[in-house]
């Protein structure tokens, strides 16, 4: 939630100053009105090289509006309807956040292009239309107004502010995020009827919500596991940069975990993987998790010694020992069709619970050991012999 509303209440300051005249800018104002172009266009740069195809289309469609909103005497001949375009944003920023990160050229692009192009049509064709004025401005609750806002619009706002939010929930990324802000504030601007100004200051705020979004999305691609959700192996070399003269690392790795693959399969496997990685995850006394490969993961204690360690990590070992981890298993499934209907209604609540074990083995920063690669030998050598004295135990 601090993802959402920490910028929400940030850029509602800045709007809140800058509608309310307190902040200036009109000695800014050239610069203000161009410097969406230029951020639109760097975006689309960033989010090209990051293969973020939807959010290319969504910033040439913000371009577009930036195009229309300044360059307005320009466009006189297509005069849009203020209400229909608002809404044809919410349906493009909502219909395109549901895409998928496809080529961007190619036949997707010619179709996603052939959608931007229809709906300019669109607002072209009906920007005067009679019939569809009546119809957006039906009142639903006599009387009831809403700023520079029909009750129909307001309806569909709320409606695609809970699409994007369904969309994040079940696929978080900063992305969408960053598109669920700007829906946000485009409604927002819909119902105070902004300034010029204001608008002009949300366009390049956009462009750079975007920019954001595109790069930490990228960021959590390279540096985060995609099975367990820890860190990765290479965040875990790039903070071991930032480590001061003190830190404790313990390496871990689950007992016997090939032998409980070709038990209960991959999947499972998997499964079991991602429990374990939870708990791993749950360590106290300040301690990171990532998953450095494979079964194996590392703890790392920044600033601290063994002996503050030791106690934690053995927390975590007789948490996983501890737990009874239920899997579904599908492993005796069997292959023909028809034995196969008459014992998935079994097969399926006939879940499993299955223990598991790791070894630990830990060593801390001091004298001679001086590089990040010696401790972690050092704490590999210990899982060695952890593994040596019968498992599931810590070593030193
Ligand atoms: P030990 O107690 O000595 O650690 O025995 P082990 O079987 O765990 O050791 P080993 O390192 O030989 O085997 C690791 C196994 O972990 C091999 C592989 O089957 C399994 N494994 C590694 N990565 C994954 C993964 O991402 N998913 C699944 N399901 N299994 C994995
Ligand atoms: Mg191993
Ligand atoms: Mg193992």
């Amino acid at each position: 939630m601090k993802a959402v509303y920490i910028p929400v209440i940030l850029i509602f300051a800045l709007f809140f100053v800058i509608q309310n005249g307190m902040l200036d800018l009109r000695p800014w104002q050239a610069l203000l009105k161009q410097a969406p172009m230029f951020l639109f266009i760097g975006a689309i740069v960033v989010a090209l090289k990051f293969k973020q195809s939807r959010v290319v289309y969504i910033l040439l469609f913000l371009l577009l509006s930036w195009a229309l909103f300044v360059e307005i005497e320009h466009f006189k001949y297509l005069k849009f309807s203020p209400s229909l375009w608002f809404l044809s944003q919410l349906l493009i920023l909502v219909c395109f956040s549901f895409d998928q990160n496809k080529t961007i050229f190619g036949r997707h692009g010619f179709f996603r292009a052939v959608i931007i192009l229809a709906i300019i049509m669109a607002n072209y064709r009906f920007n005067h239309s009679i019939t569809l004025h009546e119809l957006l401005n039906t009142e639903l609750v006599t009387g009831l107004k809403l700023g520079g806002m029909t009750q129909i619009e307001l309806i569909l706002s709320v409606l695609a502010l809970l699409m994007l939010a369904v969309k994040y929930i079940s696929s978080p990324s900063k992305s969408i995020l960053s598109i669920w802000i700007i829906t946000f504030f485009l409604v927002y601007f819909r119902l105070i009827d902004a300034a010029v100004l204001t608008h002009l200051v949300a366009f390049s705020v956009f462009g750079l919500l975007l920019i954001q979004g595109v790069l930490t999305d990228s960021y959590q691609m390279a540096f985060s596991d995609e099975l367990t959700g820890l860190s990765a192996r290479r965040a875990l070399l790039q903070s071991s940069l930032s480590l001061g003269k003190k830190y404790t690392v313990a390496m871990l790795d689950i007992d016997h975990f090939k032998k409980f693959n070709d038990t209960y399969g991959h999947d499972v496997g998997d499964q079991v993987l991602r429990l374990v990685a939870s708990k791993i995850d749950d360590v106290k006394g300040g301690g990171k998790a990532y998953r450095y490969g494979g079964e194996e993961f590392t703890i790392v204690f920044p600033n601290k010694s063994v002996h503050y360690a030791i106690p934690y990590l053995e927390q975590v070992r007789e948490a996983i020992a501890s737990y009874a981890m239920t899997i579904r298993d599908n492993n005796d499934r069997p292959d023909n069709r028809k034995t196969g209907k008459a014992q998935r209604s079994k097969a399926q609540s006939r879940s499993k619970t299955v223990h598991v074990s790791v070894s630990i083995g830990v060593a801390e920063r001091e004298g001679e050991l001086k590089e990040f690669d010696e401790v972690m030998k050092q704490a590999d050598e210990a899982l060695y012999r952890a593994k040596k004295s019968g498992r599931n135990c810590l070593a030193e």
